[in-house]
């Protein structure tokens, strides 16, 4: 791996409790995880006594008042690099930001203290049966009743979604395109339930369900921010969320090239080690190239955003480059390990199918280089 100039010695030695952690609290849990489907509560809590939930968190709510990206970076490669990971990145650096960004003292008062502790497991609700990748599209509505706003529709596809303590849903609030409101709705409320927990190909430590909202009375304070407002708010958090994104395809693709160096070295076939014949060689070459090129271009966009300037088109060229790397960093692995690669025993073959929700899900390579593509002045008239 190339030498990471983003971090200073204090992150590293945040690393290193990190990972010293999850070899103890996470790792020899991850076969019951994968069986349960989930991530336990207890993991949970225990990430938020070693103080790894919400750091940006107001010290007042239990958080260490501390918002440094880098942190964040070194969770998701340390927890989430491995199959079988702790996807904790969704909760702290997807959700947990538009409560710290965008909710009132009140909101904060009330739900910060679980997100930081780990009581409460969080959860964005945006995609619906009918529509993901058109956000603007969502049919999930919320009335106002004067006293209170009525809440009706569906989710699927929802991390975290049976985990959740609290879920923020995107709603439509009015007739115009992106009048579209978030609510806070806690688990509890009557008439949200949940569906089923989705069998996945992949990512099978991680809860993924269909939410359903059926006349759920919400308080008139339950929006974040403006009823209307909640597109830009989207629009404005998935650039962090594309970055996060980007730092974890990046790791996985690090973990699947480092496994399969060690399997290329041990397994041999006419009579020498597969890695020295010239294929493999030039395969982990070329490999080697473009997981460091990826890793560079993640670490600047990281910079970029530490500075306050990343921008939705960069974060989108970081989604796409990052989660087609790992893409073809773990077909070609899998290819290496030969019929291994295809038995679920194998790590790799666990991260081949983990791997192709990368290019699908917080927002699919075609978007990405839709947005892309308009910053070229390149857009469709309409
Ligand atoms: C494991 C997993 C976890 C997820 N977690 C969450 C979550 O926590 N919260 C949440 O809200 N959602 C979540 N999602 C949903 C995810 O973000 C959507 O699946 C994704 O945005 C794509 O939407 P879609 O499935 O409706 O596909 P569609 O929008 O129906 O797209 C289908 C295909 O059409 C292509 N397409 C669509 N529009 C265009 C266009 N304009 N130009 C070219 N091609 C286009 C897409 O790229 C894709 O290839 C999750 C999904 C998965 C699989």
């Amino acid at each position: 791996m190339i030498r990471r100039k983003l971090f200073e010695p204090e992150h590293e030695m945040f690393r290193d409790t990190v990972r010293k952690w999850a070899e103890a609290e996470v790792y020899p849990h991850s076969e019951q995880f994968r069986r349960d489907g989930m991530i336990s509560r207890e993991v949970w809590k225990s990430a938020g006594a070693q103080g790894f939930l919400a750091m940006y968190a107001d010290e007042a709510y239990g958080g260490l008042g501390l918002d440094d990206f880098r942190m964040d970076m070194i969770l998701t490669e340390e927890l989430s690099a491995r199959e079988n990971g702790f996807y904790l990145p969704l909760h702290n650096r997807i959700v947990g930001p538009y409560i710290h960004k965008f909710g009132t003292e009140a909101q904060k008062a009330r739900f910060m203290p679980g997100i930081v502790s780990g009581e409460t497991v969080l959860a964005i609700a945006m995609t619906e049966p009918d529509t993901g990748s058109d956000l603007a599209a969502v049919r999930t509505k919320a009335e106002d009743m004067g006293d209170h706003w009525l809440l009706n529709g569906s989710k699927t596809y929802i991390s975290n979604g049976i985990l959740a303590g609290l879920v923020v849903v995107a709603a439509r609030t009015g007739e115009g395109r992106h009048d579209i409101g978030l609510f806070l709705v806690p688990d509890g409320t009557e008439g949200f339930s949940r569906g089923r927990k989705l069998d996945k190909i992949g990512m099978k430590t991680q809860d993924t369900a269909e939410l359903h909202f059926k006349d759920v009375k919400l308080p008139k304070d339950a929006v974040l921010g403006d009823p209307k407002g909640g597109f830009g708010m989207m629009m404005h958090n998935l650039a962090e969320e594309r970055l996060v994104g980007s730092v974890q395809f990046v790791a996985h693709a690090q973990r699947a090239f480092d496994i399969t160096l060690d399997f290329i070295h041990e397994r041999r076939a006419f009579g020498r080690p597969i890695g020295t014949f010239q294929n493999s060689r030039f395969a982990m070459a070329a490999l080697k190239t473009k997981i460091d090129a990826a890793w560079a271009f993640v670490d600047h966009c990281a910079s970029e955003h530490l500075d306050g300037n990343l921008t939705g088109d960069l974060a989108a060229q970081s989604k796409l480059l990052t989660s087609e790397v790992e893409g073809e960093v773990v077909d070609t692995c899998v290819q290496l390990h030969g019929g291994a690669g295809f038995m679920e025993e194998y790590e790799i073959a666990r991260m081949y199918c983990s791997a192709r929700v990368s290019r699908i899900y917080a927002g699919s390579s075609e978007i990405m280089k839709e947005i892309i593509g308009r910053g070229l002045g390149l857009g469709e008239r309409r």
